[in-house]
């Protein structure tokens, strides 16, 4: 057999599983719909799909840096979920993620970065803050038990266990100062 034979095979061989597997995800998706009334990676394809031609119009038009993203708060929740994800991802990987992180405040961070990141591994990291004693998060979630309540620092930054989090949330039972809402 030629080289050139061999080749259209291994084309029509990759073809047929890529097929394969298209169809595979899709049974998979029919499945999961039927499950729980919607499957969410369709729900997301779709959803990307329809961003990515909306942007594409916006930008046509020049729009694209008067729309907002979503709400500070909101996109503050979700970058520090990401953040999260990273971490314990991370954390047995590289013993100097702080080292890096600190070292980024000399270069491209934000003014005070560097203090703001110590006060927040404190208090709102514990990832990070526990690594030297378990070599792990205490938390074994892949997130933090986050507050409800949207005016709450703690809506972006959740607590270690969900025990944590409920005792919290009890503050926002009784009508409480606006500022003490920021725990
Ligand atoms: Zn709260």
């Amino acid at each position: 057999m030629s080289s050139v034979e061999n080749s259209v095979e291994l084309d029509l061989d990759i073809r047929q599983l890529l097929d394969q597997q298209a169809d595979v995800q899709a049974r998979l998706a029919a499945l999961l719909a039927k499950q729980h009334g919607f499957s969410s990676p369709l729900e997301l394809g779709m959803i990307r799909h329809k961003l990515h031609v909306l942007e594409s119009l916006a930008a046509q038009y020049g729009l694209s840096s008067y729309i907002p993203v979503i709400s500070a708060v909101e996109e503050a929740r979700a970058l520090q979920h990401r953040c999260e994800t990273i971490e314990m991802a991370l954390i047995q990987q590289d013993p100097n993620i702080m080292h890096t992180l600190r070292q980024s405040a000399v270069r491209h961070a934000p003014p005070n970065f560097f203090s703001w990141l110590d006060h927040n591994i404190e208090f709102y990291d514990p990832i990070l803050r526990n690594r030297g004693f378990r070599g792990v998060a205490t938390n074994t979630a892949s997130e933090s038990y986050k507050c409800w309540n949207e005016r709450c620092l703690r809506y972006i930054y959740g607590f270690d266990t969900s025990y944590e989090r409920d005792e919290h949330m009890r503050s926002h039972a009784s009508p409480v100062k606006r500022d003490s809402a920021y725990l």
